[in-house]
C-alpha cells in the first residue's frame, strides 16, 4: 500500500475542508507511479479534493497542490508550526484537520 497525501494552500485566505490534506491510500501493486497517483486523484475528487477547486489566486496558486507526498504508513498529522493557522481555521469553523482515504473505501476525519 502507499499513501499519498495532497496539501492545501489558503488561496484568497479562505480554506475549504479537509484544512490540512488528504491521505489516500491506494494498493499500488502493479501500477506505475503514474497510475497510482491517477487513482489517488480519482478517490479524492470524489470527496471534492479537486486539483483546481475553487477559489484559485493567481498569487498564491492552486487550492490543492498538485504533488502528492508518498508514504509507505499512515501519515501522521505532526503539531508543526507551520501549520497553525491551518488549525486554528479548523477550530474555529468545526471542521476536520486532514482526511484519511482507506484502500477499503472507508473514511477517517480528524478533528482539529
Ligand atoms: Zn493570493
Amino acid at each position: 500500500m502507499t499513501w499519498y497525501v495532497y496539501r492545501q494552500n489558503n488561496s484568497q485566505g479562505v480554506f475549504t475542508k479537509p484544512a490540512l490534506f488528504v491521505a489516500v491510500e491506494v494498493n499500488a501493486t502493479g501500477l506505475s507511479a503514474e497510475e497510482a497517483k491517477a487513482v489517488a486523484w480519482a478517490r479524492a475528487g470524489k470527496v471534492g479534493v479537486e486539483p483546481y477547486a475553487k477559489p484559485y489566486c493567481p498569487c498564491c496558486g492552486e487550492r490543492w497542490s498538485d504533488y502528492a507526498s508518498e508514504y509507505k504508513e499512515r501519515p501522521a498529522v505532526y503539531s508543526e508550526s507551520y501549520e497553525s493557522t491551518y488549525r486554528d481555521w479548523a477550530k474555529q469553523d468545526k471542521v476536520p484537520l486532514a482526511l484519511y482515504l482507506h484502500a477499503d473505501g472507508t473514511k477517517e476525519e480528524v478533528m482539529p
